[in-house]
């Protein structure tokens, strides 16, 4: 985003800030859609936890765009944003099922991963379609905790089990209406993908009931330069054409879908936030930012790489840094980072904060969660308050005592 702009929305709202470019939302969507276009039916569902503000649910809602959900809170927000509950998809792991039939009984469409509830459910309430999530067991890449399509994952009904899942669809008189996997959060080469993709397939012609075959995210973006990203065109062609020779052996055109998070908004969102401190110890020079995990808890999280930038000082001299944060825990953004000159109360920006980013901030250190900036047609505007006290005891029921 422009650094400019960035400054002025750091000069205007405070910090720290998160903002969202909406134009390259916009891009990632239109990136993703075109790779499929070969595809007779394609649906896509961004996966709301990945950044939940409602304005920018609106974004994907005018893009025609569904939302993947894993809890009846998201879907809420998916309603408040203006969505059909038809084109929501619920995808919930170890819900109970007094949550998914008040979900179901909205009208979303529910998306079951474990046979216990799927034999309830099936009992209860036969006449609702159903999709089912399977497991692969396809080993995706990227961090252990991202990766849920391996053998020991709790997350979908094992392929093995096929056989249960068709027991209990026959006894229940159920109705399946779409397969669905999400094997783990990066898809590092397309082969991979497609192996995965032949294991599903084969358990889509166990039932002729399907309308759609969702395949999930894990869509890899580069963080920083020389990272390697899902290539989305291979993919989309190689797919496409799968899918679509597919549909002809079936005998129906199905719907494909795709529920990505991290790739529509991850690039598309910048952290800023101020240095207080610049401290130099024998080894090394920390630059002590007002922020920490509370705010952006990926870096300690999952090990993972944000890019940052000196905004207030573009063309200073290159130095090395360990950029940390204010909790009383270690908290490191990133160690031994090249970045122009830092001096105490510049402003630093993150990049690829769009994504797991102000979703997964908290209130540790009794600290306010931070504003949320949209930019969009050049302008920006606020879409989130900071917190403020009254934020942190709102819910405190405080004794006489
Ligand atoms: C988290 C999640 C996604 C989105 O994953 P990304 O890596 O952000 O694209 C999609 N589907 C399900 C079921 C998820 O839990």
């Amino acid at each position: 985003m422009n650094q400019h702009l960035l400054v002025s929305i750091a000069q205007e709202h405070g910090l720290p800030v998160y903002v969202y470019d909406a134009s390259k939302i916009t891009s990632q969507y239109q990136r993703l859609t075109q790779a499929f276009s070969a595809v007779k039916k394609l649906k896509i569902n961004y996966a709301v936890k990945a950044l939940n503000n409602i304005n920018v649910l609106k974004i994907f809602k005018k893009l025609g765009s569904g939302l993947d959900t894993v809890s009846i809170q998201e879907v809420l927000l998916g309603l408040e944003a203006g969505f059909d509950p038809h084109e929501i998809i619920y995808t919930p792991n170890g819900v109970s099922m007094e949550e998914i039939e008040q979900v179901a009984a909205m009208g979303v469409q529910i998306n079951i991963d474990n046979l216990s509830i799927l034999e309830q459910f099936g009992q209860k309430h036969p006449n609702i379609p159903v999709c089912i999530r399977i497991n692969p067991h396809v080993m995706a890449g990227g961090n252990s905790k991202i990766s849920v399509g391996h053998i020991d994952s709790k997350f979908g009904i094992s392929i093995h089990q096929t056989p249960h899942i068709k027991r209990i669809v026959t006894l229940t008189k159920m109705h399946i209406n779409g397969i669905h996997m999400h094997t783990g959060s990066d898809i590092l080469d397309v082969d991979t993908f497609l192996r995965a993709t032949e294991i599903l397939l084969d358990v889509v012609k166990e039932f002729d009931t399907i309308e759609f075959v969702d395949f999930g995210s894990g869509f890899k973006v580069p963080y920083k330069e020389g990272d390697i990203a899902t290539d989305v065109e291979e993919l989309g062609e190689k797919l496409s054409a799968r899918f679509n020779d597919f549909c002809v052996e079936y005998g129906k055109d199905l719907c494909l879908m795709f529920e990505p998070g991290k790739f529509l908004v991850s690039a598309a969102g910048s952290f800023l936030t101020k240095v207080n401190v610049i401290k130099q110890t024998t080894s090394t020079v920390f630059a002590g930012v007002d922020s920490g995990f509370n705010h952006l808890i990926r870096p300690m999280f999952y090990d993972s790489y944000h890019h940052i930038v000196n905004i207030s000082n573009p063309e200073g001299k290159e130095r090395y840094y360990s950029v940390v944060g204010y909790i009383c825990e270690t908290d490191t953004f990133a160690s031994n980072r090249k970045i122009n000159e830092i001096r105490e109360n510049d402003i630093l920006c993150f990049n690829n904060a769009g994504a797991y980013s102000y979703t997964m901030a908290s209130n540790y250190n009794s600290r306010y969660r931070p504003a949320e900036v949209l930019v969009k047609d050049g302008k920006a505007f606020l879409i989130r308050e900071r917190e403020t006290f009254e934020d942190l005891i709102r819910n405190q029921v405080i004794l006489d005592i």
